[in-house]
């Protein structure tokens, strides 16, 4: 993969962007393992999952990329632009 592609939607990575943590770091993560991706990326995964989920389950880009919401929103987000971020996916509790 290259480094300055989202590993969401494989588009050109461009600000706004966030660097997500696989284990999140209120999970016990160390930070170690971490991906850069466009925020409203970021944001879409973390609405979809909660940390326990990404935790258990998602703990790797491969899982998340297998989720049906993820990849309906996939189709979606390419049609924008590189820097689409309208704050509309809330974090799952
Ligand atoms: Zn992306
Ligand atoms: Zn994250």
């Amino acid at each position: 993969m290259e480094e300055n592609s989202c590993p969401i939607c494989l588009r050109q990575l461009a600000e706004p962007s966030c660097r997500h943590h696989l284990i999140p770091l209120s999970q016990g993560g160390k930070g170690d393992v971490t991906f850069l991706m466009h925020k409203i990326c970021h944001s879409k995964v973390h609405s979809v999952f909660n940390e326990k989920e990404l935790k258990r389950t998602y703990t790797s880009i491969e899982k998340i990329l297998e989720n049906e919401d993820i990849q309906k929103f996939i189709n979606w987000v390419k049609k924008k632009p590189l820097d689409f971020y309208d704050g509309s996916f809330k974090a799952k509790k």
